[in-house]
């Protein structure tokens, strides 16, 4: 543990939603504080956070700030402006860096660097203007999907093409955005594989879990995964494959789609992520601390599953689920959102099925 973090000191975490707020705790449990940078006024981490500052991505003197009063930089979620990035690394260390950040920002540069790294991803072209779609059409064939090259989360920013006709509307879609084409991936399911790694160069992974998407926005992640030994080695190696790649500290949410010929890599989220939140019921270090411990530059938990596990999204009107829930012994974990509303996370609900073979 050497240049580890000293319990009582402060990590500062960029974004205040509910991965803020689930890493805080994780951190407090450890002795450790965060400090919250987020722009939006009351943010889920402010409850559970050591200290919040609420102040935009350009606003210089308040990252600056920021920087100052912590000891290490991380964040919840991927689309930090690059001039923040430019401001603070000049003070702190942030953790996962620069290179994985910039990676998961663009969706070509991710599928680019996959493909570099000998894995396998759906087909794909740039996409800048109407003559580039009929050639990534031509080429890539249908159905295909038409995806924003930045800031697409949860399903947003995507554009399905059945056929060439549907080229004009997707494109539409876009709204002007650069965008790339995917081929569309005929798959049996879909898992995802949340995998740490240390300073130190040490790496661990969960078990891969077993996703459902609903109109884009995950549902469930069941534990374990409806895998053959080989494919889930397979996720294991692929996983630790792009965090040496990268150099990364911290964890990484690999999004794959089991195909007959193997993993396709679908994307990589360069945080804490919503299919490992399973491991807080399933794990006795749960993704949230493995993160924290990483970032810290202390030893990894192992990775290992005591429990099998569902894990129930709760997403709007779902929090009327609560009540019943509260009433089984099921694990519920509430963000703290005052107002629901469709599509929004308002928390999950972990169920454990039994104990790990
Ligand atoms: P994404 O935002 O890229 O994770 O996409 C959201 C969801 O759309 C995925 O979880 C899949 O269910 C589906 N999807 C995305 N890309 C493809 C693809 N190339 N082929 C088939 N389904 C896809």
């Amino acid at each position: 543990m050497s240049n580890h973090l000293p319990v009582g000191a402060t990590i500062g975490i960029l974004g205040g939603g509910q991965l803020g707020r689930m890493l805080s705790v994780a951190a407090s449990r450890l002795g450790l504080k965060t400090h919250i940078f987020e722009p939006g006024a009351n943010p889920p981490a402010a409850d559970v956070a050591h200290a919040v500052t609420t102040a935009s991505y350009d606003d210089v003197a308040a990252l600056t700030t920021f920087a100052q009063s912590v000891d290490v930089i991380t964040y919840e979620f991927e689309n930090i402006p690059t001039s923040a990035l430019d401001v603070l690394e000049n003070i702190k260390p942030i953790h996962p860096n620069r290179k994985a950040l910039a990676t998961s920002q663009d969706r070509l540069t991710e599928k680019t660097f996959l493909q570099d790294l000998g894995l396998q991803t759906a087909p794909f072209a740039n996409v800048e203007n109407a003559v580039d779609l009929t050639a990534a059409i031509d080429t890539i064939g249908t159905p295909a999907i038409l995806k924003t090259r930045t800031m697409g989360y949860d399903g947003k920013g995507q554009a399905r093409i059945k056929s060439a006709a549907d080229a004009d509307q997707a494109l539409a879609d876009m709204a002007g955005a650069t965008a790339v084409l995917e081929g569309f991936i005929d798959f049996s399911a879909e898992i995802s594989i949340i995998a740490a790694r240390n300073p130190d160069g040490a790496v661990s992974c969960y078990d891969p879990g077993e996703n459902v998407h609903v109109n884009g926005i995950l549902s469930t992640t069941t534990v374990p995964a409806n895998l053959t030994p080989s494919l889930r080695t397979d996720a294991v190696l692929l996983a630790a494959g792009i965090l040496n790649a990268l150099d990364y500290v911290g964890v990484m949410g690999v999004e794959l789609f089991v195909t007959p010929n193997g993993l396709i890599v679908n994307e990589i989220a360069p945080r804490v992520h919503n299919s490992g939140h399973w491991t807080q019921n399933g794990c006795t270090i749960d993704q949230f601390e493995q993160h924290i411990r990483a970032v810290a530059g202390w030893p990894l938990g192992d990775g290992s599953r005591h429990s099998d596990v569902v894990m129930e999204n709760l997403i709007g009107d779902d929090m009327d689920k609560v009540p019943e829930a509260a009433k089984t012994n099921a694990a519920i974990h509430l963000y703290g959102k005052a107002d629901v509303k469709p599509g929004r996370k308002m928390g999950h609900i972990n169920r454990v099925t039994g104990a790990a073979k």
